[in-house]
């Protein structure tokens, strides 16, 4: 199954996406991810992704785009993928379906104002990527699954969180349109689950997004 996460930043996708690619059993690709190994390992395309990143805005169409097509060729991507992070402008939902039409768009929609606290408190762990709230771990420097250093990512800050939302809603949700018109959009609508402690349960979103894809 060739599947996208949409949807925009703090909505959980990456979280759901490792969730339901183990499921699913299909490789989890995020493109935000593979930058920000590519800014450990000081490639090229590390040290261009890194200045738009660093600003909240987007790495240009032809970078990403190259990095997904090379991504997509590789023996593990066979039997489908999850997509994380991409598409995120029009002009790359199009170079992907010259490479490969998506099966379903699913997209996490979380209202704004609780997007801020979600991304402010988040942290990523340095060993196995996981991320968490501040609010759900015993230490807020230690990883609860498998004990790494807990870190904020730079475009955590709320400097940069603004940017990112502008971002988000000026260039990646015409794309709830665009695969709304190919009949492929899956609305998994958070806003409207149950809160427990100001938030909802990942387990609930997990459980919509399956029902979605059935
Ligand atoms: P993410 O981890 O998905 O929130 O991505 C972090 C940052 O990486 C974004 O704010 C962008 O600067 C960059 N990025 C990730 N995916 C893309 C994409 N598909 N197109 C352009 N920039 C991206």
């Amino acid at each position: 199954m060739k599947l996208i996460f949409l949807g925009p930043p703090g909505a959980g996708k990456g979280t759901q996406a490792t969730g339901v690619s183990s499921h699913l059993r299909v490789p989890h690709i995020s493109t935000g991810d593979m930058f920000r190994a590519a800014i450990k390992n000081e490639t090229p395309t590390g040290l261009e992704a890194k200045r738009y990143m660093d600003a909240g805005q987007l790495v240009p169409d032809s970078v990403v785009v190259d990095m997904v097509r090379e991504r997509l060729a590789m023996p593990d991507c066979a039997n489908g993928y999850l997509l994380d992070g991409f598409p995120r402008t029009v002009e790359q939902a199009r170079a992907l379906d010259e490479i490969a039409t998506p099966d379903a768009v699913v997209d996490i929609e979380v209202p704004d104002e609780r997007l801020l606290a979600r991304l402010t408190g988040r942290r990523v762990c340095s060993k196995c990527n996981g991320t968490f709230h501040v609010s759900k771990v015993a230490d807020e420097k230690v990883c609860p699954v498998c004990g790494g250093e807990l870190y904020q990512r730079d475009d955590d800050k709320p400097a940069t969180i603004s940017n990112r939302l502008g971002v988000y809603h000026e260039q990646t949700a015409p794309l709830i349109g665009y695969y709304a018109g190919l009949g492929k959009l899956k609305r998994i609508d958070v806003g409207a689950l149950p809160l427990y402690d100001g938030d909802s349960r990942a387990e609930d979103v997990f459980q919509a997004i399956l029902a979605s894809l059935e």
